[in-house]
């Protein structure tokens, strides 16, 4: 090597795109803490406390409740490679470019699979899935709580109780809600689910908490086969995190200590008032978005607040656009996937992303690179529609 690379020295960005979100300081603070081992008792303490506070946080009593070490695609492996034998009938009901991926992890598993899609940006309703079950009877429903594609929120409220008078285990994917929107467990009835950490609990990406109902511990355990993944084989890692504590693999320290600080900081603003600060803070923002003249793609009966997916006007480019947000203003914005690859931005306000702050700057950058662009908007538009929401 000729000349070694210079210390690592990143121009700092504000990440609202649909992930990963900023960690939160406290979180990026205790990350410089001194290693422990993975089976040093303080260690193993750690981790109990995590999942005390991962309880809370998914509201549920789930004994089966940990973090894998991995992003939240490993969640859904997780959720998938345990409750399915090769030719159980599943169903994945898709809404976007998320259930597509559950669709294709479902397949891999050599299960019976039956897919039902909506039109990007709409979601089911409890009388379609009703008929869905009553048609195909599965072991397992697939379902994206939060579709991040789209910005599109799926009511699981009622599913839970639906798949259990059918017999189906729901597995819903929660990456995009939890610590932003409500996810009851218990409540709801949802017998697997998956999140990340990098979203709404504002830490950087690397765990992926997951949660089984004592109806999914079941099925697992009444397994004919074994699962086919070593790595997210519950039945072993579940004896590190909660039984004996016998070596799996060697927990990535750093991220559990990141994750404990991320849940300590949610459980310390309470439930409902996070909650409610995504929903104040989604006002805002669409306030501005729609005084700049953008449009959202879901509908507002079944809109996230917290990553919002706007169409992009006619005649701006995707590319060049968040190219100019990222060099002039460090903001990071995410484009369209899928179907809406090049016609869509999503703006993330996730976690300790969720602040007037935040809000107020991507839309006067926003408003800045669409003026740059051609598009007719009365300066200070978007700013002062916030502005107005915050006062309301
Ligand atoms: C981000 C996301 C994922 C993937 O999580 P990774 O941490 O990137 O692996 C899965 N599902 C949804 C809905 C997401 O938004």
């Amino acid at each position: 090597m000729t000349t070694l690379p210079g210390q690592l020295n990143p121009t700092p960005r504000l990440l609202l795109g649909p992930g990963p979100s900023d960690a939160h300081p406290r979180v990026l603070s205790v990350m410089s803490t001194p290693l422990l081992g993975h089976l040093d008792p303080q260690f193993l303490e750690i981790m109990t406390e995590t999942q005390t506070m991962l309880r809370e946080v998914y509201q549920t009593k789930n004994q089966l409740t940990f973090p894998v070490s991995a992003t939240g695609m490993a969640g859904m492996e997780t959720c998938f490679v345990n409750l399915i034998e090769p030719g159980d009938p599943v169903v994945v009901c898709s809404i976007g470019y998320f259930g597509t991926r559950m669709i294709d992890v479902a397949g891999r598993t050599g299960a019976k699979l039956t897919v039902k899609e909506k039109p990007w940006g709409q979601v089911f309703d409890l009388n379609e899935l009703r008929d869905i079950l009553k048609e195909t009877r599965p072991k397992v429903l697939g379902l994206v709580h939060a579709e991040t594609s789209t910005g599109a929120l799926q009511d699981i409220s009622q599913v839970g109780k639906l798949c259990h008078e059918f017999g189906t285990l729901l597995i819903t994917d929660c990456v995009t809600t939890l610590g932003c929107t409500p996810v009851k467990l218990d409540e709801w009835e949802v017998d697997a689910a998956f999140s990340c950490s990098q979203k709404g609990l504002s830490c950087p990406p690397g765990m992926s908490p997951i949660s089984f109902s004592p109806r999914a511990v079941d099925a697992l355990k009444s397994r004919k086969t074994k699962v086919q993944s070593w790595y997210l084989d519950l039945t072993s890692i579940q004896s590190y995190w909660s039984g004996d504590r016998a070596y799996h693999h060697t927990a990535p320290i750093t991220m559990v200590y990141a994750l404990r600080e991320g849940l300590r900081l949610v459980l310390e603003e309470g439930l409902e008032a996070r909650y409610a600060r995504h929903l104040r803070n989604h006002a805002a923002l669409r306030a501005g978005l729609e005084a700049l003249g953008l449009e959202y793609i879901a509908a507002e009966s079944c809109r996230l607040p917290q990553v919002n997916a706007v169409k992009i006007p006619a005649g701006v480019d995707d590319v060049a656009g968040r190219k100019h947000l990222l060099n002039e203003f460090g903001i990071e914005i995410g484009g369209g996937l899928g179907d809406f690859k090049g016609k869509a931005w999503r703006i993330g306000i996730m976690g300790y992303n969720s602040r007037s702050i935040c809000v107020l700057s991507v839309l006067a950058a926003l408003e800045h690179v669409l003026r740059g662009a051609g598009v007719k908007v009365t300066p200070g538009s978007g700013v002062a529609a916030a502005e107005l929401a915050y006062s309301a």
